[in-house]
């Protein structure tokens, strides 16, 4: 059954076929964008701020994709699909944040710090990075990693310049504490891929963009909730400029003729496009090759787990905590709930769903001092978070502009020189809007 939202259902008229009325806007012709996750609203909004009328199609009966939040009826709370950390120096993300209104919904420290915690021995430390370019931090003790010296950072520079081919581990040997206590952690979770396998290439455009900016590039972002904060205040934003999200409605083919897609098919006929009016298609990568012949795309993925314990942060714990030599990756605190991540988990998804939470709720309670008793536990595990973001993956991530004239792609899947995330996700759809605004 499809369900529109309410800009649809106020529409004079309805939506014939599914094609909402053509809102029209100093006649530009429409762009039709397919998949409401953030790169398709991303996409979206751009458009509407350029008053170009865009109608945008997801499959599902929520937008956001893999980055929403939802109510949990087992925590009785709302809850996101999985924990998401933004960087400071996340430029598209912010640039799309201020323009629909949802950064408000992060919550911004006011500097660069990251506090660790080793499960093994109970050591703590923070990770202070100094605002400028100059890794002044690196030569202070007390902003480092305990037990490492400033010449020990410098190897991981070599990453901003590592051949297409490399792994992680290519150019940052994996041992020593540095590696154990620092790029271990930061390179999982950035990438969501093993170091050892995961594309150097890949991580360098990360170091580049936000290490090698300084602390002011580096501060983590979390937000309040991943669809107040990212999705809701788009959907506003697209209706308060007439434009509609349109619920229910998964694209099963495209028709092409003549060089350019010629028709939209949702399974109730064929819609045709006329002349100048261009398509965004922002599906996964398991969809697109269905919908685009001779299409390349990353074929592997790698899942993340998040486990959502119902049970307020002991008085004055971090926001975020990462966790060194245990399963759990990084602790992140809300008001009534701990939330742990653990990044690139193809390893535990197949395990019973109880004995994780009990494990890895042990774990918890080893590092925050929580009661022992289990309390409400939510796991998420998300089988397809992201692409594997190994060289050979990264290889067969295509560009926006496609042997169709009027057809653009747009996903955290595609060629943005980022692994997928958020802002990678973001800046395909600004870049695939401003590629329709030139047909
Ligand atoms: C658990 C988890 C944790 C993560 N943590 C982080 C993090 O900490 N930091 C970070 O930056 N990133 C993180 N990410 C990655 C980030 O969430 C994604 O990169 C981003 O959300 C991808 O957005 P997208 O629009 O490219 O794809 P998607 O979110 O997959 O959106 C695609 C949309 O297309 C719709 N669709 C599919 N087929 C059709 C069809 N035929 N017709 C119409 N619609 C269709 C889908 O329903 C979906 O809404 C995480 C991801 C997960 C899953």
């Amino acid at each position: 059954m499809d369900q529109v939202d309410s800009t649809e259902a106020r529409r004079e008229g309805g939506a014939a076929n599914g094609l909402p009325e053509t809102p029209t806007s100093g006649g530009a012709p429409l762009t039709h964008v397919i998949g409401a996750g953030l790169a398709g609203l991303s996409a979206a909004v751009r458009l509407a701020e350029r008053g170009h009328p865009v109608a945008v199609y997801e499959a599902g009966i929520h937008a956001g994709g893999r980055c929403r939040s939802y109510y949990d009826a087992t925590l009785d709370q709302v809850i996101d699909n999985g924990n998401h950390l933004l960087l400071s120096g996340n430029d598209c993300a912010f640039r799309y944040l201020s323009l629909i209104g949802g950064a408000a919904k992060m919550h911004v420290p006011a500097k660069a710090e990251f506090p660790f915690a080793d499960l093994v021995t109970g050591e703590r430390w923070t990770l202070r990075i100094n605002d400028g370019r100059l890794p002044l931090w690196l030569f202070e003790s007390a902003r480092r990693v305990p037990g490492t010296k400033p010449l020990d950072y410098l190897g991981a520079a070599r990453l901003m310049w590592a051949g297409a081919e490399k792994t992680v581990t290519d150019i940052i040997p994996p041992k020593g504490i540095l590696y154990e206590r620092l790029w271990l952690p930061l390179m999982i979770a950035a990438l969501n891929t093993d170091p050892s396998e995961a594309s150097a290439r890949l991580a360098g455009t990360i170091m580049r963009e936000t290490l090698a900016k300084g602390g002011a590039a580096c501060r983590p972002l979390v937000a309040e909730g991943l669809s107040a904060a990212f999705i809701d205040p788009a959907l506003d934003y697209l209706r308060a400029r007439g434009q509609g999200v349109t619920f229910g409605r998964r694209l099963k083919r495209l028709a092409f003729a003549d060089g350019r897609v010629a028709g939209l098919d949702f399974g109730d006929g064929e819609i045709p496009l006329a002349e100048g009016e261009t398509v965004i298609l922002a599906v996964p990568q398991w969809i697109a090759p269905a919908l685009v012949p001779g299409l390349s795309a990353p074929t592997e993925v790698r899942s993340i787990l998040n486990a959502h314990f119902r049970i307020a942060p002991p008085p004055g714990f971090p926001p975020l905590l990462g966790v060194v030599r245990g399963t759990i990756e990084w602790i992140f605190a809300f008001e009534n709930r701990v939330s742990i991540t653990i990044s690139g988990a193809d390893r535990l998804v197949d395990r019973p769903r109880e004995d994780l939470a009990a494990d890895l709720w042990r774990e918890v309670v080893t590092i925050t001092g929580l009661p022992a008793e289990l309390p409400p536990w939510q796991i998420v595990k998300e089988k397809r978070a992201t692409f594997a973001a190994t060289p050979v993956q990264d290889a067969m991530r295509p560009d926006a502009i496609t042997q169709w004239r009027n057809l653009f792609l747009a996903g955290d899947w595609t060629q943005t020189g980022l692994p997928a995330t958020i802002e990678g996700a973001i800046r395909s759809g600004e870049r695939a809007a401003l590629l329709t605004m030139r047909v």
